[in-house]
């Protein structure tokens, strides 16, 4: 599983860092995938990932399987 934040949606609220800091962190006001983009998100962080997508309130976090 991987996550991609759009950078151009993504409004900085900070949610999916509360939610997952161990993927998301905020760079200036937009948040990254610290892993970077292409690399498979650790299983043990996987629920946490789908939950800040899913929380994210302009959906700027794509989740690909
Ligand atoms: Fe950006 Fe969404 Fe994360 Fe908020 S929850 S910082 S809008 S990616």
């Amino acid at each position: 599983m991987r996550a991609i934040v759009d950078e151009e949606t993504c409004i900085g609220c900070g949610r999916c860092v509360e939610i997952c800091p161990e993927i998301f962190e905020l760079e200036g006001e937009i948040a990254v995938n610290k892993l970077g983009e292409g690399i498979d998100i650790p299983i043990q962080y996987e629920s946490a990932c789908q939950e800040a997508a899913g929380e994210c309130p302009v959906e700027a976090i794509a989740i690909e399987e």
